[in-house]
C-alpha cells in the first residue's frame, strides 16, 4: 500500500497544526512541512492527541469538551523471552487469565504465548492494566521481574528455565498513544454530549466541512479494535469520494 502511494506518503511527520484558510482549503502543518488539502482526515489519534493539535478555527466547544472527556485506558505489555516455550512441554498453551486478587497475580490480568511460529524462542506476554499497572510501575525492574516469575510459577509451576530477556512497553508513556487499549466513556459523557458524539461516530465530522475523523476509537461496531480502524477509515474515505464526485456510485 505504501509503495502505491509513492512520494505522497510522508512517514514520521508529526502534525502540530491544522488551519482552515479563507478559501476553505486546509493547511496541515507537520514536522515535515505543510500540505494543503480540501479534505483532511484526522486518523487514529486518541482524543488527547487531537486536542493537542492547534486547530484554526478552534474546534467548537462541544466537540472539544467531548474529546476532553474521552480518556484512554492504561496498559503495559510485559514480554518474557526464554530459550524455548517450556510450558508447551508441560501441556500448557501459555494462555492465563487471573481472576484472584491475591499477590502476586493481582498485578496481572492475563498472559499469553507470544512465541514466534518457529518456536525458536519462547515468549510469554502479560498485561498489567489500570490500577494494577500503576502499582506495578512503582516496583523496581528486579521487583517487577520477580513478580512476573512468581505469577508464572503460580500458574505453570516452578521452572529452572532462564529468562533471557524482558521487553516491556507501557502505552501511557508512548507520546503518540498516551495509553491503551482504547478510549472509554465515563458515566454521563455520552448522554451529555450526544450530538457531538453523533458527529464523530455517525457523520465522521470533527469540525467544519472537510475536517474528518476516523480510527479504532471512533468506531461504533468495533470500538477499540483494528477492524474498527479499517471500517471507519473506509467509511470516511467513501464520504469524501461521494463529496468529490457526487455522480460516482460507490
Ligand atoms: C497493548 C494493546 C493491545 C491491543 N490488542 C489488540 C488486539 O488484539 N486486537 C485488536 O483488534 N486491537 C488491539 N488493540 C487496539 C488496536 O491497536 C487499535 O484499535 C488500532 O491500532 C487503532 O488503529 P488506528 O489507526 O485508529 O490508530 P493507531 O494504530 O494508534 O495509529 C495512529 C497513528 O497516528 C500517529 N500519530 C499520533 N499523533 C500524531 C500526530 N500528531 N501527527 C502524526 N501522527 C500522529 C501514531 O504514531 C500512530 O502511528 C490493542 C492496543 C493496545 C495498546
Amino acid at each position: 500500500m505504501a509503495a502505491q502511494l509513492g512520494g505522497d506518503l510522508q512517514l514520521g511527520a508529526h502534525v502540530t497544526a491544522i488551519h482552515r484558510r479563507a478559501n476553505s482549503l486546509y493547511e496541515v502543518h507537520s514536522s515535515k512541512g505543510v500540505v494543503v488539502a480540501k479534505h483532511v482526515i484526522v486518523a487514529g489519534l486518541t482524543p488527547s492527541l487531537i486536542t493537542a493539535i492547534d486547530f484554526q478555527p478552534p474546534l467548537d466547544g462541544a466537540m472539544d469538551q467531548l474529546l476532553e472527556r474521552m480518556p484512554v485506558g492504561t496498559t503495559m505489555k510485559y514480554s518474557m523471552v526464554y530459550e524455548k516455550p517450556w510450558w508447551r512441554e508441560r501441556g500448557y498453551l501459555g494462555k492465563m487469565i487471573f481472576l484472584n486478587t491475591s499477590v502476586p497475580s493481582n498485578y496481572v490480568h492475563n498472559c499469553f504465548d507470544n512465541s514466534p511460529y518457529s518456536w525458536s524462542r519462547g515468549v510469554l506476554t502479560c498485561f498489567t492494566e489500570g490500577a494494577q499497572n500503576r502499582a506495578f510501575l512503582r516496583l523496581t525492574d528486579s521487583e517487577q521481574k520477580a513478580v512476573m516469575q512468581n505469577i508464572l510459577a503460580e500458574a505453570l509451576g516452578p521452572t529452572e528455565e532462564k529468562m533471557v530477556e524482558v521487553l516491556s512497553k507501557n502505552w501511557a508513556d508512548d507520546e503518540y498513544a498516551r495509553g491503551g487499549y482504547n478510549i472509554f466513556f465515563p458515566p454521563g459523557v455520552l448522554s451529555s454530549f450526544w450530538p457531538a458524539a453523533q458527529r464523530i461516530y455517525e457523520q465522521r465530522q470533527l469540525g467544519p466541512p472537510g475536517l474528518w475523523i476516523s480510527g479504532g476509537d471512533y468506531s461504533l461496531p468495533s470500538l477499540g479494535y483494528m477492524n474498527g480502524a479499517i471500517q471507519t477509515g473506509e467509511e470516511t474515505a467513501m464520504k469524501i469520494i461521494r463529496e468529490l464526485s457526487p455522480k460516482v456510485i460507490v
